[in-house]
């Protein structure tokens, strides 16, 4: 049985696709580093350090801490790490964490009012299906009075709501471990550590809440093993995704680009049906645009004319009035009014759509389903190229 986490989950509820590369097929890429990650992991070493060297009750100094900060960085730092927001440079981000750093050591100094239990704690949390989930804690920590502190410190540019940790499942999964271990735990504190702001967000969970917590992760899990179908979901995520390159929204944009330069390969096939689909779409807007406007003037000629019809070279226009229904705006009394007359039976339609889209669910009776087959079919969709 396999080894689940909460960033496993999340890929998984994020994007299926992905899920399957990463996790299934197990694709190797050169995974190139965000500087938002590097950022993240240099920080988070020098908050270990400062509780390591407190454990053997040696206490740095904000500028000695500072001083371990930037000489890891510089010893980390390569020029292969991604930059997605292009108006900051790696110096912006540097000073960003070495202040994220800073606040932390002044707001805690001196670090006392807990005791440290375990930094980066790496261990397994059973679950009933026989699969394990992963536990790592940045911090654990515990009072005299039976509490323990679940600590995660996050560099986000985006400050976490009491909503977000109340629902928050990564923590609290780690809660159950604690319980599990620490049979003296009164109480398990979720803390993250928005150092972007100085502040604390805290969670605790009812046992009750717990429990359903790790019910609801073991469905999930289940689902993820029976799945079968792993379709690609676009979403802002693909701007950091590494594996755009294989993923069929993607890849032929990275192969446009692996081959370095768009012009030489104008005439590239894809490049050139896609244009010219664009380009035809958009001759065809104008087309009708114009043809609503030469069929508003011909009316406007028969009734002026007082002729019905209109003559061309070789072609002629029969111009017919004829009355339409405009129906009330007011759809649902309208459709209230049929119902009560008997008569929406005989004039409804079915909604194929809807209808097909709960088919491809599975969210309607199977013997509807039985009755209908599913066969390949394309879709074109024509839409700005951001990226
Ligand atoms: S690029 Fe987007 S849709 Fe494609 S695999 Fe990555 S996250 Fe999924």
């Amino acid at each position: 049985m396999a080894t689940y986490s909460h960033s496993r989950i999340s890929l998984f509820e994020q994007c299926k696709y992905q899920y399957k590369l990463k996790y299934i097929d197990k694709v190797k890429v050169d995974i190139k580093t965000t500087i938002e990650a590097f950022c993240g992991d240099i920080v988070h070493q020098t908050l270990e350090k400062l509780y390591k060297d407190l454990n053997y009750h040696k206490l740095n100094t904000c500028e000695e801490l500072l001083n371990f900060y930037s000489s890891l960085w510089d010893e980390k730092y390569t020029d292969d790490i991604r930059i997605v927001k292009k108006e900051y440079s790696a110096q912006n981000y540097k000073d960003r964490g070495a202040k994220f750093v800073c606040d932390y050591y002044k707001h805690y100094k001196p670090f006392e009012e807990t005791r440290v239990l375990g930094l980066e704690t790496q261990d397994m949390l059973d679950l009933s299906n026989s699969s394990k989930y992963h536990v790592r804690i940045d911090r654990l920590c515990s009072d005299n009075k039976g509490n323990y502190y679940v600590c995660d410190y996050k560099t986000n540019s985006r400050l976490k709501t009491q909503e977000e940790a109340d629902g928050d499942r990564q923590l609290a999964m780690y809660a159950l471990w604690v319980k599990d271990r620490f049979k003296d735990a009164k109480s398990v504190k979720l803390i993250w550590y928005m150092l972007a702001f100085d502040r604390e967000v805290l969670s605790e969970r009812t046992e009750k809440e717990l429990d359903e917590l790790k019910k609801d992760v073991e469905r999930k899990i289940e689902t993820i093993e029976n799945c079968r179908n792993f379709p690609t979901s676009e979403s802002n995520l693909c701007t950091w995704c590494v594996y755009s390159h294989l993923c069929p929204l993607f890849s032929h944009k990275a192969d446009l680009e692996d081959k370095k330069g768009l012009k030489k390969y104008m005439a590239q096939d894809g490049l050139v049906l896609t244009d010219s689909l664009a380009d035809m779409l958009t001759q065809k807007k104008e087309i009708e645009r114009k043809i609503d406007e030469v069929k508003e003037n011909l009316i406007e000629f028969a009734k002026q004319s007082n002729a019905d019809v209109i003559y061309g070279t070789d072609k002629k226009a029969a111009v017919k009035e004829y009355e339409k229904v405009v129906y009330p705006s007011d759809k649902e009394k309208f459709i209230d009014t049929l119902k009560q007359k008997g008569l929406y039976e005989e004039f409804s339609g079915i909604n194929y759509l809807k209808l097909g889209s709960r088919i491809l669910k599975k969210e309607i009776d199977k013997d509807i389903i039985e009755m209908t087959k599913l066969e390949k079919n394309y879709r074109i969709s024509i839409s700005k190229n951001k990226n």
